[in-house]
């Protein structure tokens, strides 16, 4: 069965590029151009995944966001503008599991929906993770790196596995900083920085160019593992 994701945006050109793109590659799409419609559409379809834009006309989409996930765990995606900047991030705090910003290309959106869906229907909470040479034992707690033991601070540890829990997808500051600092850091984002480097140092083939543990300017970090 084809699933189907609900497309909440008020501007016909876009609902129409997403429709043809996402039906194109078989998903049943579901059109709400308003946030009322979105919220009514959500319950009665109960899509496998959202798109919500965040200009709407009648209220944000933060909004819709928040009542969804009131009810429901399904995968959100964030439609953004560049001046949305600061909403984006509210979103993804109120419980969106990624975004993508406006304009944008097929090729991006196919990709964010197709992590998305494969983390809702597997959370990889599992215990193996591997990506270049860099193999992770979650529940061991260990890992290799061409076969040579890395050794890893408990930070650094708790830190990874943070962002292995949303694989493929974003994870704000201050998601990470409250998961693996606690409350009280949330806005702390040096220590961010500090700690995502020593990760990159022991992980990445070239840390200054990372290709796994990738930065998004102004929001989060994301890690991305080989397909
Ligand atoms: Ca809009």
């Amino acid at each position: 069965m084809s699933p189907t994701i609900l497309v909440v945006e008020d501007e016909p050109e876009i609902r129409h590029f997403l429709r043809s793109s996402l039906g194109a590659e078989g998903y049943r799409v579901v059109e709400s151009p308003n946030g009322r419609r979105g919220e009514v559409d959500a319950g009665m379809h109960k899509p496998d995944l959202a798109i919500v834009d965040l200009g709407l006309p009648d209220f944000d989409g933060i909004q819709v966001i928040r009542h969804i996930r009131e009810w429901s765990t399904m995968p959100i995606i964030v439609l953004s503008a560049r001046i949305q900047e600061r909403s984006k991030i509210d979103a993804l705090d109120s419980g969106a599991d990624d975004y993508i910003t406006k304009p944008f290309g097929v090729g991006e959106l196919l990709a964010r929906v197709r992590v998305a869906l494969r983390h809702a229907a597997q959370p990889p909470a599992g215990k193996e993770l591997s990506f270049g040479e860099v193999q992770i034992n979650f529940e061991a707690r260990r890992a290799t790196r061409d076969g040579e033991e890395i050794h890893f601070t408990a930070i650094e540890f708790r830190l990874l596995a943070c962002l292995a829990k949303h694989l493929g997808m974003v994870v704000t500051h201050r998601q990470l900083l409250q998961e693996v600092w606690g409350p009280t850091h949330a806005q702390d984002t040096h220590y961010l920085r500090v700690y995502m480097k020593q990760l990159r140092d022991k992980l990445e083939p070239d840390p200054v160019r990372p290709r796994y543990l990738l930065t998004e300017t102004g929001v989060g970090y994301r890690l991305v593992a080989d397909d």
